[in-house]
């Protein structure tokens, strides 16, 4: 794993670079936010570097030979600390086999047990590291951790042997215990630009409007992005949203009520129908104001979009805002078959 494998995070990684160029590796850490961003990859791409043996080969070894300890920065060492990824050590961080990169197990689905904190961290940080000056522990979904086994941690953060470093990973770190925030460094993953997950997206062999599409849902997170460009039932929602604007206007009530119905029981997914309903539909507003289908997201349906287009921009408004409001009250729990029908119904009568 190396930084440049990490989509976007470049403040983390340079975070992380800064750490080691100038000795000021902390002994704990928590690397925050949703799932997607590459919180793993940062981790193990951190624990590579720090106990790589040959880090930056081009340069003076004895500069950086102890990363992390004690270690003053000199002028001709450079910014970007990377690991040489040859050494025997970043071929076993590599293999997932380095005995100084301990990754946290645990047997029960979301649930990392006070015996598992006991048995594989607590009982093992006097070991002095087998190979390396330091010894990392990658505790993977944090979360997992009780109040009980975030307590028994904390003992060890915060009187942590001078060569461990512990990485929490989590996707809510409301749910650690203050006590434990207080003694990590926090780092937050922060949504990625859309350009720089377009051209992640391309060399996954995503199609161009495809990518669009999916970042326009992904919120800044690229792993996200890349889940849904490669999702066939996205694709299936996708289409049928297109096939519902186009049909609309000659929809009788029963027609209305089996899309209805259909989205309805899509438990897990019909926010995101409306979700697709107002992309469409924006994407009508933008093909009139300008006629310019390559910034289309369904630049693919461009007929149904022309066909659509006809109806006044002022409709068009009216009927984004009546999908948004039946958004809002599906978020806050209104039971839905009435919120997607009664939306339907009122947007066949603003046409
Ligand atoms: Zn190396």
């Amino acid at each position: 794993m190396k930084f440049e494998d990490v989509i976007g995070q470049e403040a983390l990684k340079s975070h992380m670079q800064s750490a080691i160029r100038f000795g000021k590796v902390s002994h704990a850490y928590i690397i925050n936010g949703e799932a997607g961003y590459g919180k793993l990859k940062l981790a193990e791409a951190f624990a590579k570097t720090l106990l790589c043996s040959r880090m930056n080969p081009d340069y003076d070894e004895d500069q950086i030979a102890f990363p992390g300890l004690e270690l003053e920065a000199k002028p001709t060492m450079p910014d970007v600390i990377k690991p040489c990824e040859e050494c025997i050590s970043c071929t076993k961080a590599d293999h997932h086999n380095h005995p100084d990169i301990i990754y946290i197990s645990h047997e029960k689905p979301k649930l990392i047990s006070v015996k598992e904190i006991r048995e594989q961290i607590v009982d093992t940080v006097d070991i002095l590291p087998y190979e390396s000056k330091r010894k990392i522990y990658i505790i993977d979904h944090g979360e997992f951790m009780n109040e009980m086994g975030q307590n028994i941690l904390l003992k060890t953060i915060e009187e942590p042997p001078e060569y461990i470093t512990i990485i929490i990973l989590t996707n809510n770190k409301d749910t650690m215990l203050p006590t434990i925030l207080s003694r990590c460094v926090i780092l937050n993953v922060m949504p990625v630009e859309d350009s720089v997950i377009k051209s992640y997206l391309m060399r996954e062999g995503i199609v161009d409007y495809q990518a669009d599409m999916a970042i326009n849902f992904a919120g800044g997170n690229p792993g996200k992005a890349l889940l849904i460009a490669s999702d066939p039932e996205f694709q299936m929602r996708r289409k049928e949203v297109v096939d519902v604007m186009r049909d609309f206007g000659i929809f009788n009530s029963k027609q209305i009520s089996d899309v209805a119905s259909r989205w309805e029981s899509d438990k897990e997914n019909k926010e995101n129908y409306l979700d697709l309903m107002i992309a469409f539909l924006r994407d009508v507003l933008i093909y009139k104001n300008v006629e310019d289908e390559t910034r289309l997201h369904f630049r693919r349906e461009i007929s149904v979009i022309r066909e659509l287009s006809e109806i006044p921009s002022s409709t068009i408004s009216k009927m984004i805002d009546i999908v948004e409001e039946a958004l809002r009250k599906l978020r806050v729990g209104v039971t839905p078959s009435l919120t997607i029908e009664m939306m339907l119904y009122k947007i066949k009568e603003s046409i």
